[in-house]
């Protein structure tokens, strides 16, 4: 975009001008509406995820056998919810503002296999491929018990095969993790962002790292390209890709289990908020469709990104979705969160689901960190960058009388509710790199 284009911009969207400062923003989205009226534009149903939920369940025998510490879920990733007391005080002095109900963290961070939300929708594409596969070749009926797959007559037969990705750092993981254990050959192309230790570990899997200096579309595109030229060859397409969709969607109904476990209800006068830190857009966008299966029109979701890589919030606002980049209006899309570094948004997320999000904003850098530092100081929980950006969402949501009001959220209801904050990953991050992270927050 030129100069004059941005003004154009500017004058029919006031809130890119704050976008382009780098200003930190709250935005709720005029959009929103109803789960029965926005639940059209998603293309997708219950149904689908039903699909995934019992998909997972066929697999769920094969993953407690190929990788052990699921063997206490029964084979099944899932990650546990937690009150967090004294970091919900903490904000509340951060912020200046009192926050009504309950704060709990839910810990993706801590997903097993590969430590972030991408071990819902990354693992789950790539399972649905190797069930394709097999069943075509008559190697396997989806009544088999799965646990025949971790053989060396499978590992032989998906080596015939090879996986590409793009990524910035957790989805590649998670791909390159669970296609090598199945016997794939895969790459994985990584951004710029991505961490050192994640490609070690990957290369240690024997997976095939291709590094750029260039941002997660340019990865991406790469690993589109390679896939291309080959027919065995299958590209996981994360600006697109409903299959990833569907797999972080399983999330709503056991968030739905586990806060009944609580005692926790969800319901008109119990609302339910959650934050989830959105990159391209897949993770939290199939969490929240979920959510809003399970849960329906009292869970209230809500997106957080960084100031310098807010490709959501400007292509919802905007409506223009995958036709504009940060880029396009001068942000540098350069962030330490770098499971959130992305400069334009997948086209598919955001439509689908621009009716069933409350809102969306974002938060520095140092904000990030400050609140990893004080996360791990009250609570002894250590998280990556990225997976802090859900927990300013509680406070800019009490701030925002306007909002609270239009949707009829009186205070006797928000002294009701509860705030969930999605902590999508961290758990594997080295000790040595974690020092890093805690010497960065100083507070
Ligand atoms: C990938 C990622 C996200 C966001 O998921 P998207 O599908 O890219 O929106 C959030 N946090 C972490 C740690 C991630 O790795």
């Amino acid at each position: 975009m030129n100069s004059t284009d941005i003004d154009k911009l500017v004058a029919g969207f006031p809130l890119v001008k704050k976008l382009i400062n780098l200003e930190t923003v709250t935005w709720f989205n005029p959009l929103a509406t109803t789960l029965e009226q926005g639940l059209p534009y998603v293309g997708l149903t219950e149904y689908d995820v039903a699909d995934a939920e019992a998909r997972l369940q066929r697999f769920a025998p094969y993953l407690c056998l190929a990788f052990p510490e699921t063997q206490k879920t029964h084979g099944i990733i899932e990650s546990d919810i937690v009150a967090i007391p004294s970091m919900k005080e903490t904000l509340q002095q951060r912020y200046g503002v009192e926050i009504s109900g309950r704060l709990l963290l839910k810990k993706d961070s801590h997903l097993p296999i590969s430590g972030s939300i991408k071990a819902r929708g990354g693992i789950y594409e790539v399972l649905t491929h190797a069930e394709k596969l097999a069943l075509h070749a008559d190697l396997l009926v989806e009544t088999d018990d799965y646990s025949k797959l971790f053989s060396d007559d499978f590992r032989q037969f998906f080596s015939q095969y090879r996986i590409a990705v793009g990524s910035t750092g957790n989805l590649g993981m998670s791909i390159g993790i669970i296609s090598a254990k199945l016997g794939f050959r895969v790459s994985v192309h990584m951004s710029a962002d991505a961490r050192e230790w994640k490609k070690q570990k990957l290369r240690e899997h024997g997976v095939n790292v291709v590094e750029y200096a260039q941002d997660y579309g340019v990865a991406v595109a790469q690993g589109r390209k390679e896939a291309e030229s080959d027919p065995n060859c299958f590209f996981i397409d994360d600006e697109n890709s409903q299959t990833l969709f569907l797999g972080y969607s399983v999330a709503g109904n056991r968030l739905k289990r586990q806060l009944a476990e609580q005692q926790i209800v969800v319901n008109e006068n119990h609302p339910l908020f959650v934050y989830l830190p959105c990159g391209v857009g897949g993770g939290p966008g199939g969490v929240a469709f979920g959510l809003k299966l399970a849960l329906g029109d009292h869970v209230h979701c809500i997106f957080a990104e960084p100031t310098h890589s807010p490709c959501m919030l400007l292509g919802v606002y905007t409506g223009l979705h995958d036709g504009i980049s940060v880029q396009d209006i001068g942000i540098d899309n350069i962030t330490a969160a770098d499971g959130l570094a992305v400069g334009q948004a997948s086209g598919f997320v955001g439509r689908a689901m621009e009716h069933l999000l409350d809102g969306f904003y974002t938060l520095s850098d140092a904000e990030m960190y400050a609140l990893l530092g004080l996360l791990n100081r009250d609570e002894g929980i250590q998280l990556e960058p990225s997976a802090l950006a859900g927990m300013p969402g509680p406070a800019r949501v009490s701030m925002s009388s306007d909002y609270l009001r239009n949707q009829h959220l009186s205070a006797e209801k928000m002294h009701n509710a509860t705030h969930l904050v999605w902590a999508t990953g961290g758990g594997m991050v080295p000790g040595e790199e974690m020092k890093k992270y805690l010497a960065t927050a100083r507070i």
